[in-house]
């Protein structure tokens, strides 16, 4: 798979892809990424790539001449899924960065000032994809966040692929709450289960714990959970202790399901 990232500051995405898992799998070429400065196509002694906004309005949008150009001669017409990073855009999600790395070829183009000429983007774009409801500086630091989420869904780029099946949202749930050593920090030991080696109740326990914390942080996640697994973990809620459900992140009174 491959990401070409059209954007005025390509310096910003190379140092932030230099280092990590996913790093280490763009050096190994597990996946591909390019980045085009449509500087390169301004013409003019100051190379301009922006002007001022018709009908008023302070800042500058970025022209759509000098974007038309550079997208055109790099893509040659091949086909590929044109995405603008945008405030505008649907909010990026587990289920879009499982669809997107699946296509052949990504191309994301980054905005500055006040955003792109609309009829660029008429033009060249398939959809628009946001970070959340806020507005940022440039498109860099989105289109780093949706490089980086859907490169963890590319077969290779994380070492241990099935580590990623337990993580947040890969399974509709929160993940559990994760402990290393010490055994026992500052007076707190983590939960004993943990160390029992039962790998049946170990799983179990991580399951009721994903659920008692997805009820926690988000309980918009658990509408589509069966009511019976609600009630098992209700049971489980309850036979826990106080200093588990502290040690988990858990608060002592809340209800959970409520
Ligand atoms: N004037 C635009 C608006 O109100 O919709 C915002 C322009 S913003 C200052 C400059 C660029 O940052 C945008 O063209 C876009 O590429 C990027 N950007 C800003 N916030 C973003 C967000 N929440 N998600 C994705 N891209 C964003």
């Amino acid at each position: 798979m491959k990401f070409t990232l059209f954007t005025l500051y390509p310096q910003m995405i190379h140092q932030a892809f230099d280092v990590g898992v996913v790093g280490q799998a763009l050096k190994k070429g597990i996946f591909q990424l390019s980045t085009v400065n449509p500087r390169a196509w301004a013409t003019g002694v100051h190379k301009a790539v922006d002007d001022r906004p018709f009908g008023g309005g302070d800042g500058m949008i970025m022209s759509p001449e000098v974007l038309h150009r550079s997208l055109k001669e790099t893509l040659h017409g091949s086909t590929s899924h044109v995405i603008y990073m945008s405030p505008q855009g649907k909010t990026l999600n587990e289920k879009k960065c499982i669809e997107l790395a699946d296509c052949e070829h990504v191309v994301i183009l980054s905005g500055r000032y006040g955003g792109i000429d609309q009829r660029l983007l008429n033009e060249w774009v398939d959809e628009e994809i946001s970070i959340g409801d806020y507005v940022l500086s440039g498109g860099e630091v989105p289109a780093l966040v949706l490089i980086d989420a859907v490169a963890r869904k590319i077969p290779g780029v994380l070492g241990h692929q099935e580590s990623s099946s337990r993580d947040s949202f890969a399974r509709g749930l929160l993940e559990e709450p994760q402990f290393t050593r010490p055994w026992i920090w500052e007076g707190k030991p983590v939960p004993d289960i943990l160390k029992s080696g039962h790998h049946e109740k170990i799983n179990e326990w991580k399951m009721r714990m994903a659920l008692l914390v997805t009820a926690h942080k988000r309980p918009d996640l658990l509408k589509d959970v069966p009511r019976k697994e609600i009630e098992e973990t209700k049971k489980f809620l309850a036979s826990l202790s106080a200093e588990e459900k502290h040690i988990c992140g858990l608060p002592e009174g809340e209800d959970f399901f409520g």
